[in-house]
């Protein structure tokens, strides 16, 4: 898999400000402006616009002239996001489901607990990988998404939720659709954006991916301490192997090397995501192998229980598995805990993102407020 497929981050030569960096967009401004003789408070006008507000065009920066914002608009473009479909769950988790300018479909999720609020953006239209648990895998690969559609989604929530009282946006993880670390190019400058741009705080900032090594090391390799989740789901390779055709191409022995690496250049934990299916990795012997594997590159493990997709019977692994599991790892003394998945009532989960939207029948009742019905 590789980025060739990225989507331009230009418009008919119009660059895509959301992508940029802010430095960058101050540059762009600064020429910009510079080369129209028109004074250079302006660039601090739509600097504003852009990191502030949650406006998509031009047309609306009411605090320009007329003149400039139509030159500004010849340019420059805002990826914009369309909404399609609001799923507001019982739990306060909030789905959205956004029509992109060529009418592809993705999802972002809000979920609030306590005081925090934490954005899951999508990094991808579908994805590639093919993961045997995950609607998403199973919906197959449509193309990447460009920076400036990844920071849209930021841009949208953020404004969904100042309108709706839910509080900032205050973590954000990379777990919607697609894998983050096979449209590296795009999640880096969507990063940057995020973190210098929009001042989302690195720390709370989370790329999860399936296992990708090189996108590990680069991601390793940034200044900034952006935290990484692996999508490990067993601790054997035969196993992982069955789950994640991924395993193939980076078996576990050169993935727990690029973590370990990871850890030591950033300081940071790795955090392991372990979807518990029943009668599938679920197997008691596999709890110390999981142990052993966590301890020797000491990772904080989230076990979670499986959520049923459509097209496929595996069931959650049953919740006193789940607590044996958790027991093994804490008496090896690796941190763990158990995540309840939140949204459940609308589809929200993890690996359920777009099954909805994919295989709801033409003219059928779009689902709003925990209504929604997976249809199998
Ligand atoms: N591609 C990346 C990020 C998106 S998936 C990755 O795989 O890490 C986000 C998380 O949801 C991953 O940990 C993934 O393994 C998990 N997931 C996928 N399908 C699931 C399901 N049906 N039940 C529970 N977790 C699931
Ligand atoms: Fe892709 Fe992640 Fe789903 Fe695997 S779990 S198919 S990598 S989105």
């Amino acid at each position: 898999m590789s980025d060739t497929s990225n989507p331009s981050t230009h418009d008919a030569g119009r660059s895509d400000l959301l992508g940029l960096s802010p430095e960058e967009v101050d540059a762009r401004l600064a020429e910009h402006f510079e080369t129209r003789g028109q004074v250079r408070y302006r660039a601090d006008q739509v600097r504003a616009w852009i990191y502030e507000s949650s406006v998509d065009s031009f047309d609306d920066m009411t605090n320009l002239p007329m003149d400039v914002r139509h030159d500004l608009s010849l340019s420059f473009m805002l990826s914009s996001l369309q909404l399609d479909t609001i799923s507001r769950s019982t739990d306060g988790t909030v789905k959205h489901l956004w029509r992109l300018r060529d009418g592809e479909l993705i999802e972002s999720v809000l979920i609030p607990e306590g005081a925090r609020l934490t954005l899951c953006l999508s990094s991808q239209v579908g994805c590639a990988v093919g993961c045997t648990f995950c609607a998403t895998g199973w919906a197959g690969f449509s193309r990447q998404l460009s920076a400036g559609e990844i920071v849209a989604q930021f841009r949208a929530s953020r404004a969904w939720a100042r309108q709706n009282e839910y509080g900032p946006i205050t973590n954000i993880v990379y777990m919607g659709m697609g894998e983050p670390l096979a449209n590296r190019a795009a999640v880096h400058a969507s990063l940057t954006a995020l973190n210098r741009g929009f001042g989302v705080g690195s720390r709370r900032i989370t790329v999860s991916t399936v296992g990708l090594t090189p996108g590990i090391r680069e991601l390793a390799a940034r200044p900034e301490q952006f935290g990484l989740a692996l999508s490990l789901h067993a601790p054997v390779s035969e196993l992982r192997r069955t789950l994640i055709p991924m395993e193939k191409r980076h078996p576990l022995p050169e993935l727990m090397a690029a973590l370990r690496e990871f850890r030591e250049t950033k300081g940071r934990r790795v955090t392991f995501e372990y979807t518990m299916i029943r009668d599938v990795n679920d197997d008691e012997a596999l709890a110390s192998t999981l142990a052993d594997l966590a301890s020797g590159v000491r990772a904080f493990v989230n076990l979670i229980p499986f959520n049923p997709i459509p097209y496929q019977d595996w069931l959650p692994s049953e919740p006193e598995r789940i607590a044996h599991f958790k027991r093994v790892l804490e008496a090896a003394g690796v941190a763990v805990a158990i995540r309840e998945p939140r949204g459940r009532d609308i589809d929200a989960a993890c690996g359920q993102l777009r099954a909805n939207a994919l295989v709801r029948p033409q003219g059928a009742p779009k689902a709003v407020g925990g209504s929604a019905q997976r249809i199998r």
